[in-house]
């Protein structure tokens, strides 16, 4: 298990896999943060195939292609805003991470790649969404055998220093 999640510090976009995700917002029409970068990497054509696709609700995903990115796909999820815990986030946080796996499983994906979805401007708490990141990563890949690898990309230090060490927590043997 331990050799098909692999945590980097970088830029999503540059990323060589099937499939990067997005952690979009629920019109799928761009925004900023990660969502911002996919959609320049990607080029125009990335939204005018989202634009068909008539929005994503939370917690759910969608495929499209990946257009000018090295990554074949891009699916794009639609993480919860952060209310204080008081609003479900963490089921629909764990959701994004779940209906994500299960789209790639479906499209034969072997290598995915994932940002810290909602951390950024959506405002979850990193430590506690690096957990359920990688809490249901691992329970997925337990029962799944299309996904190869699964990479979560850190964009900082910071981000970086968190996901490792509840990695380590996490495989301690
Ligand atoms: P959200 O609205 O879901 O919070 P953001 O795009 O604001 O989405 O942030 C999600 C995460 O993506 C944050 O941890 C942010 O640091 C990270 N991020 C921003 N740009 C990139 C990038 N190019 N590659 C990887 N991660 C990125």
């Amino acid at each position: 298990m331990k050799e098909r999640i692999e945590i980097v510090e970088g830029d999503i976009t540059k990323l060589k896999v099937d499939a990067i995700v997005n952690a979009a917002n629920s019109s799928l029409l761009g925004g900023g943060g990660v969502d911002g970068a996919i959609h320049r990497a990607a080029g125009p054509k990335l939204l005018e195939e989202c634009r068909t696709l008539g929005g994503c609700p939370t917690g759910e995903a969608k495929i499209t292609k990946g257009y000018n990115l090295p990554a074949k796909f891009v699916i794009h999820t639609v993480g919860p805003v952060w209310c204080g815990g008081y609003n479900k986030e963490d089921d629909f946080l764990s959701s994004c991470y779940k209906n994500s796996l299960k789209l790639a499983s479906e499209n034969n994906i072997k290598s995915i790649a994932f940002p810290a979805i909602s951390t950024g401007v959506y405002g979850f708490p990193l430590e506690r969404a690096t957990k359920i990141a990688l809490k249901i990563t691992t329970d997925f890949l337990m029962t799944d055998q299309t996904i190869e690898k699964v990479v979560f990309v850190c964009f900082g230090k910071i981000a970086y220093k968190t996901y490792k060490e509840i990695y380590d927590q996490l495989f301690v043997e």
